[in-house]
This record gives C-alpha cells, sequence and structure tokens, in this order.
C-alpha cells in the first residue's frame, strides 16, 4: 500500500499508527496469537467484555465482542484461565479451525459463558483477518448485498399514549420499524415502565409482579391504538418475551393478526418450542425467536420445518460470527429471515458483526438498533452509525472499531449510567406472579 493510502486510511478510521505500519508491511508470514486479553468496562452500565488478540506481529491485533452481561465475570475467566493458554502459539488466520479447537476444548459444550468467551475470540481473528487483507470484514465475506441495515427501535411506557409519542418521535428520526411495548400500571410489564400506581394489596410478595391477563388486554388495545394513530404503513413489532403460557399465546396470536404486525418475538419460551407447530397454525403474524438460543439444535427443527419468520440470535450467545454465518445459509435454504438480537448488552465490535453479516446475507430481515451514548463511544471509536434508520458500518479494516483502553477503565463492572451501585452483580432479578410464583423473565 502506498504512503498517501495508509494515511488516508488512518485519517478515515483512527486506526493507531503501528496498525497503519502493519499494514505497510502486510505480505509477512501466518502471524501467530501471542497474547489473549479482556477488556472489562460499563461504560453504559451495562456490563460489556471484549477480548483483544495481540499476534506476533506489531500493529496486528483484533477485537471481538464476548458480552454476556449478566454473568460477565465468568466470561472474562474463560477467556483468561482457559481459552488464553490454549491458544497462545496458535495461527490467527485459521478462523474456524480456533473455533472448532475451543469448542471441543471443554468436552461439554453450548453454554452461554463458553460460547461468549468462544465469540471473543473469534470476532477477534475476523478483526485481525480483515486488517491484514486492508478490508473491512463484510468484503471478505463477499461483499454487501444491500447498500445499509433497516433497523427497528424500541418505543415503550407506562401508559399506551407515552408509547405512541415515542413512537412518533422515532418515526420522524426516519425510523419504519418500531416495537412498542405498553406496561401496566403497578405491575412489572417487559419492556415498559408501571407508571406511579400503588401494588394492589392482594400480591402475596414484594418484589415486582406480573398478570398476563392484565399483559394481552394493555397489548390489544395499544395495537388498536397504534394502527389508529401511525397508520397502517409503519411496521410495528413487539416483544412477548415469553411470558406467557401456551394456550395463551395460541389465543393472543389470532386476536393480533388483525393488527398485522411486522413480528412478534418470543411468543414462546425455548422450552416450548414444540408449540410453534400449533401456534404457525393459527396465526399469520410473523413469528420472531431465538434470542436465548445457544445450541444449534434449538433451532434445526424451528427453521427447516419453516415454523418461524426471523432468527433472533445473540452472536455472542451462539459462539460469534463463524457459528452465524452457519445458520444464516442454513436458514437462507427455508427462507427465514435475520432479526439478530441488537440491544445495550452488546459491545460496539458485536454490533458492528449483525450489521456486518446484515449487510451480507440475502436473507436479512431487520436489525434491532440501540444508540451507542457518549461514554460508549469513548471507550469505541468508529461505532455503527444510524441514519433515517438505516446503520452503517465504516470501511476501515476488520471491523473499523479502536478501543481505548486507557478510557475502559474509567467505567468498571458494577456501577450504573448515573454511578449508581448495581445490585447482583450484573445478573437480572426476579419477577414473580401475584401468588408469588416465578415466571421467566
Ligand atoms: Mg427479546
Amino acid at each position: 500500500m502506498k504512503r498517501r493510502d495508509l494515511i488516508k486510511l488512518a485519517l478515515a478510521s483512527y486506526v493507531p499508527a503501528e496498525a497503519i505500519a502493519w499494514q505497510a508491511r502486510r505480505g509477512m508470514p501466518s502471524p501467530k496469537i501471542k497474547d489473549v486479553q479482556v477488556i472489562a468496562t460499563a461504560p453504559a452500565g451495562l456490563r460489556l467484555v471484549t477480548v483483544k488478540i495481540l499476534t506476533d506481529q506489531d500493529g496486528l491485533y483484533g477485537y471481538g465482542c464476548g458480552t454476556y452481561t449478566q454473568r460477565a465475570d465468568l466470561v472474562v475467566a474463560a477467556v483468561e484461565r482457559y481459552l488464553k493458554p490454549f491458544l497462545i502459539g496458535k495461527p490467527a488466520d485459521r478462523i474456524d479451525d480456533i473455533w472448532q479447537a475451543c469448542y471441543n476444548s471443554s468436552y461439554w459444550r453450548n453454554s452461554p459463558v463458553l460460547n461468549n468467551a468462544i465469540s471473543g475470540v473469534d470476532q477477534a481473528l475476523w478483526d485481525i483477518k480483515g486488517r491484514q487483507a486492508g478490508m473491512p470484514v463484510y468484503q471478505l465475506l463477499g461483499g454487501k448485498n444491500r447498500e445499509a441495515v433497516d433497523t427497528y427501535r424500541h418505543a415503550s411506557g407506562a401508559e399506551i399514549s407515552e408509547c405512541l409519542d415515542q413512537a412518533k418521535k422515532l418515526i420522524a428520526e426516519g425510523q419504519r420499524h418500531v416495537r412498542i411495548q405498553v406496561g401496566t400500571p403497578g405491575e412489572a410489564a417487559y419492556g415498559a415502565g408501571r407508571g406511579n400506581v400503588a401494588r394492589p394489596s392482594s400480591v402475596l410478595h414484594d418484589g415486582p409482579y406480573y398478570n398476563p391477563d392484565t399483559y394481552v388486554a394493555r397489548t390489544l388495545k395499544l395495537f388498536e391504538a397504534a394502527r389508529k394513530e401511525l397508520g397502517p404503513e409503519i411496521h410495528l413489532l413487539h416483544d412477548s418475551h415469553e411470558r406467557i403460557h401456551p394456550t395463551q399465546t395460541l389465543q393472543m396470536g389470532k386476536d393480533i393478526e388483525q393488527y398485522k404486525l411486522f413480528f412478534w418475538e418470543d411468543p414462546l419460551s425455548p422450552e416450548d418450542v414444540a408449540w410453534f407447530r400449533r401456534l404457525r397454525q393459527q396465526t399469520s403474524t410473523p413469528l420472531a425467536m431465538g434470542e436465548l438460543f445457544t445450541h444449534p439444535l434449538e433451532w434445526m427443527d424451528l427453521v427447516s420445518e419453516r415454523l418461524i419468520d426471523y432468527i433472533r440470535v445473540h452472536l455472542t450467545m451462539i459462539g460469534g460470527l463463524t457459528p452465524a454465518r452457519k445458520l444464516t445459509t442454513l436458514c437462507e435454504a427455508f427462507n427465514v429471515r435475520t432479526a439478530f438480537h441488537g440491544p445495550g448488552d452488546i459491545c460496539p465490535i458485536g454490533h458492528a458483526a449483525n450489521a456486518t453479516l446484515d449487510l451480507t446475507v440475502p436473507n436479512f430481515g431487520i436489525q434491532e438498533y440501540s444508540a451507542f451514548n457518549e461514554r460508549v463511544q469513548e471507550v469505541y471509536s468508529n461505532c455503527p452509525t444510524l441514519k433515517n434508520g438505516y446503520m452503517y458500518v465504516n470501511e476501515a479494516p476488520g471491523w473499523g472499531i479502536e478501543v481505548n483502553e486507557t478510557a475502559a477503565k474509567k467505567y468498571p463492572f458494577g456501577y450504573g449510567e448515573t454511578g449508581e451501585r448495581k445490585l447482583y452483580n450484573g445478573g437480572w432479578g426476579e419477577v414473580r406472579k401475584r401468588d408469588g410464583t416465578i415466571i421467566k423473565q
């Protein structure tokens, strides 16, 4: 590469000088893994885990996302204490081979902790491969199938009017797809507040409580109001978050059909996937599933029997970009589209990996988007950007993202966005029914 081009690359991507210098020496022998490090940071309150792999070639390194925010400390240990000693000295350019080796090295496989640890390594190796090639990862996957990634964002409120006001704001900003969720006063709905209403005295425990009946009734009213106020063209999405019983799901599936959702997410839990055969026969509403999947057998029947319309996996939870590519190819054969999980508990590298697949697979559906606050962008430069509802990745080699490790240290695990101490070491609390029965979150 000519010096003039190197300078252009540096200015365009903020890539550090040593990485640029490495570019000038391309053509060197296969790089070996020299070190595996973990960057643990919580710039937005959510615990993010980024794996950094350094090679024996100066300036050649890469970053990958291994964020499992609810058990983040365990992913750190899985990388530092198990994968690192296993990987030192291995060739950094054999991505699938290393994935298979890591996957099998624990004998028991597919735990979310181990999959996230492998994902951090896997995505870092793709970053390295892109930096070696001087190309963004989407080019390594064959190039774009579309110009940018269409996204959806969240609108919610304790009251229907609040949710719809948020939706209108997002639509005014250019969103064509909006997820809508409404709370129930005094109750713990998923994805929306509960308002300033006292809990009924008949609730038999002190924690947050959830009532599936009021959830369904409120949600149907929300959809009716949304269609009246937002019109027929906006794409509406909704997440039931696996909280209602399958028989209630069947009924809800009939009732919501008239509102013509873009998709209905997690109408059933992973433990109840066999119900999809019945649900599919009883509603034409497009179904999105898979956010909680960690094992390939969880999606195999759903995809091959065409029981769902959108695969919702969280890339790091299934082991990174390498297995996700294979999953998208499987889905393509059965016309199941992608809708990768994209909340704030994925580091920007993970969002870039989502967007990279979104750009390159023919069966892209939609991408969930959550904004990066200033602190996140202080730690991770060159994050994917959003314009008129479309997400863009940058053109720098690899993921095109650099991590400011000094800034990362300013935001240790354990504190929320406003500095408040977080409970449960990042894990979630509990939600119960009125009588005290625990429900799935
Ligand atoms: Mg969800």
